[in-house]
């Protein structure tokens, strides 16, 4: 692996000499910087206490993260000053439909869900702004006139007509009104993602055990599976039978928030090593955490690893052994595969790099490692080539 050489390359085999800095990484994997599409950015806001502290995610492998409809318009410029621009992870948003965002109940007033408004934000914030988000409206209580069955699905599609962007869904069947399969074979366009696919409450599954064949119908639409296990949205109970009968979902994302950064979710690397461990084969999975999100959030040039893009990389370590994770009905599963990320860079620089192979054993250190510092101001003591 080389960068900043005389001629920034990707290629299987590029001479030492030609390199700035040589990174030993035989036996690892080295893959695009990972994308997880379903992501709460932030330092915390007060009132919903969700958001994840964004540049921790290196240590997944991750470079891109896209928060899923934390945010919603009358908050944006804020949280984008805030937030997105002085994070050293790349950071883009799904707006929530909900002007007023995530974590209120504002979630439940359809005034709230203004599409020209959701439109006109994310027309004015392209460069950051990838789709829309939809949640949680009306989960569980009686229909009334303020609360019609599909209104924050169908402000959201309707803003992702005018702004030209996916919709990603956040879901709670409530048949007769408002069915599951009305959600993917009627109201969701192409490209649209329904993200906690292996939620408790999705019909994955037949009573015979067999996949519900309205998902492959739902993919023939263009409809888009996407993963977000999140605090309660990931069941071994559908997923493994699933996987197990050929579905696999498009791309592998977390919903990383403080309610599920100690379990179930931990973070990326271990629920993409989970989707291993229950039969995906690796090159899917990286190809679920890298090209296909990018691909999903009209962004392909982030999922690759090319000339002329920032050199946005993981490097990843496959272990086999015995090793155990758990789903959100706490239940457990046990494999045999492990992935573990090593060292990640963001935009060439080494930003996560816990077992130093990036750097030298210490007592081969260079002079300057071993020079103590006379005052503040004089070079630190350290092994860092110049
Ligand atoms: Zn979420």
């Amino acid at each position: 692996m080389a960068g900043r050489g005389p001629a920034p390359a990707v290629a299987k085999n590029i001479p030492a000499a030609n390199a700035r800095r040589v990174v030993d990484v035989t036996g690892l994997y080295v893959t695009p910087g990972l994308i997880d599409i379903h992501a709460h950015a932030g330092v915390d806001r007060p009132a919903s206490g969700l958001s994840y502290p964004a540049n921790m995610n290196f240590s997944s492998g991750l470079t891109t993260i896209v928060d899923a409809g934390t945010w919603g318009a009358r908050d944006f410029p804020e949280i984008k000053r805030t937030i997105i621009d002085p994070a050293q992870i790349r950071v883009l948003s799904f707006l929530n439909i909900v002007a007023a965002g995530m974590g209120s109940e504002k979630e439940q007033d359809i005034r709230e869900m203004d599409a020209e408004l959701c439109a006109a934000t994310i027309k004015k914030y392209r460069d950051v702004i990838v789709g829309i988000k939809t949640a949680h409206y009306w989960t569980s209580l009686p229909w009334d006139a303020t609360h019609p069955p599909w209104a924050s699905v169908d402000r959201a599609i309707e803003a992702g007509t005018l702004a030209d962007v996916p919709v990603m869904v956040d879901f709670w069947p409530r048949p007769p009104e408002r069915p599951y399969e009305d959600l993917i074979l009627k109201k969701m366009r192409p490209g649209d993602i329904h993200t906690h696919v292996f939620a408790q409450q999705f019909p994955v599954l037949l009573e015979n055990g067999k996949i519900n064949p309205i998902y492959a119908e739902a993919r023939r639409r263009g409809v888009i599976f996407d993963v977000g296990h999140g605090g309660g949205s990931f069941w071994f109970r559908n997923a493994v039978p699933a996987v197990k009968q050929g579905f696999i979902p498009d791309s592998i994302s977390t919903d990383l928030h403080m309610g599920s950064v100690n379990g179930p979710v931990v973070d990326m690397i271990t629920t993409m090593s989970k989707m291993m461990a229950i039969g995906i084969p690796l090159e899917d999975i990286i190809r679920r955490s890298t090209v296909n999100p990018a691909k999903e959030i009209r962004r392909p040039e982030l999922g690759t690893l090319s000339v002329g893009r920032e050199a946005d990389i993981a490097v990843i370590e496959l272990r086999r052994g015995k090793f155990s994770y758990i789903d959100c009905g706490r239940a457990k599963m046990t494999g045999d595969v492990k992935l573990e990320n090593r060292m990640t860079l963001r935009a060439g620089r080494v930003v996560y790099d816990p077992t130093g192979i990036s750097m030298v054993e210490w007592s081969k250190a260079p002079k300057q490692y071993f020079m103590s510092p006379k005052k503040q101001s004089d070079p630190p003591s350290t092994a860092e080539p110049k």
